[in-house]
C-alpha cells in the first residue's frame, strides 16, 4: 500500500504516511529493524513507483481520510525501507506539494554524502536524520550498513545538509544494550549532535521484536546515564519509548501526566514531587505506578530519577 494512515505520532501529529519503497529495500540491515530482516539491499538510487502513481493514491487517501471529517497534520514519507533510495523523492515532494500539507522524510541518513540526495530531501519541511553512533566498529555493528557505504562521508554529507536545510531538523539515536549504551557512546554522539545543531535529538530503545534476538532495550540505569550525558551537549533531547501514539494532552490527571513526561524524559524525585503537589496528588500515585511496572526508579549520580518503561508490543 503506497499511502496509509492517519498515524498519530507525538512527533508529527496525525500523519499519512507514503510508502515510496517496497518492503525492506534499504542501504542497511539494521540488528533492531522492526520491519525484518532487509531482502534486497542496495545503495543504487532508483524508480520504484512512478511518480504519478504515488501522487494519485495519496490523493485518494487524503480524499477519503478528509471525507470523513478526519484530521491529517503531516505528509510523511516513512516507508519499510530507506526512502532516499527513490530517485524521485524530489519530484514527489513537489507533487504532493498540492495538498496543501507540511511532508516530513524519515530517513536512515546512509545517502546524505550525495549531493542530489541532499538537494531533494532539502525541499521536506521537517527531516528525521538517523545518527546511531560515529563509531565505525559500533555502526557495522548496529547498521549493518552496505558494503560500500562510508560513516565518515554520510556524517559529512549531514552536516552539510543541515547547512542547507532551513526546515525542522531532528535526529534519531537507538540505543541498544550491550552495543552503544555506555556514557562514552553518548558523549561521542552528542559531540557530533552538538555541532549538528538539530532541532531535537530523539533517542529511541528497541521497543518491538528484533530482527535479531540479541537486540535488547538497554536497562533503566542505562538510560538515565545515556539521557544524562546526552543533555549536557544537546539542548533538547526526548526519548521515543514506543508511546508516540498516546493522548498525553490529559491536563491535570496527575497519573497521565507523570507517564507522560517521564516516558519523555527521566524526572529527578523532587519534580515529581512537585507535579503531584501541583495536582493535589500524594506520592501513591508514584508507588501505584510502580507497583504495575509503569515506571522505574534509578538511583544515579546522587539523586533518585523515575522513567516510564518502554513499551514492547
Ligand atoms: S534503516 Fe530503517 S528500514 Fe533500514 S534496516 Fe535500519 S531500521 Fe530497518
Amino acid at each position: 500500500m503506497i499511502a496509509y494512515g492517519p498515524v498519530p505520532s507525538r512527533r508529527l501529529g496525525r500523519s499519512v504516511g507514503v510508502n515510496n519503497i517496497p518492503p525492506k529495500t534499504c542501504t542497511y540491515a539494521c540488528a533492531y529493524c522492526q520491519v525484518g530482516d532487509t531482502l534486497d539491499m542496495q545503495i543504487e538510487r532508483r524508480e520504484f513507483y512512478r511518480p504519478e502513481d504515488i501522487a494519485h493514491e495519496v490523493g485518494n487517501r487524503l480524499e477519503e481520510v478528509r471525507g470523513v471529517g478526519d484530521t491529517i497534520d503531516f505528509l510523511s514519507f516513512v516507508p519499510d525501507g530507506e526512502p532516499t533510495l527513490d530517485v524521485n523523492l524530489g519530484l514527489e515532494i513537489e507533487l504532493l506539494r498540492t495538498s496543501g500539507l507540511p511532508i516530513a522524510v524519515i530517513t536512515n541518513s546512509s545517502l546524505l554524502g550525495l549531493p542530489d540526495v541532499r538537494r531533494e530531501l532539502a525541499t521536506a519541511d521537517w527531516v528525521s536524520l538517523k545518527v546511531d553512533s560515529v563509531n565505525e566498529d559500533v555502526w557495522r555493528r548496529l547498521n549493518r550498513p552496505h558494503r560500500k557505504l562510508d560513516l565518515s562521508e554520510i556524517l559529512d554529507g549531514m552536516m552539510t545538509f543541515r547547512n542547507m536545510f532551513s526546515g525542522t531538523l531532528v535526529t534519531e539515536t537507538m540505543i541498544v544494550a550491550g552495543v552503544n549504551d555506555t556514557v562514552q557512546h553518548a558523549v561521542e554522539t552528542a559531540a557530533f549532535l552538538s555541532r549538528l545543531k538539530p532541532d531535537k535529538a530523539y533517542l529511541a530503545v528497541p521497543t518491538r521484536p528484533p530482527a535479531l534476538k540479541w537486540v535488547l532495550p538497554p536497562d533503566s540505569d542505562a538510560m538515565v546515564r545515556y539521557h544524562d550525558a546526552f543533555a549536557k551537549q544537546v539542548s533538547v533531547v526526548e526519548f521515543l519509548m514506543g508511546y508516540e501514539g498516546d493522548d498525553f494532552s490529559a491536563a491535570g490527571n496527575p497519573r497521565e501526566n507523570l507517564l507522560g513526561i517521564t516516558a519523555v524524559h527521566p524526572m529527578r524525585r523532587q519534580a515529581v514531587a512537585e507535579l503531584l503537589d501541583r495536582a493535589g496528588a500524594s506520592w501513591s500515585v508514584v508507588e501505584e505506578l510502580m507497583s504495575d511496572g509503569s515506571l522505574r526508579e534509578v538511583e544515579y549520580a546522587g539523586h533518585r530519577y523515575y522513567l516510564r518503561r518502554p513499551r514492547w508490543n
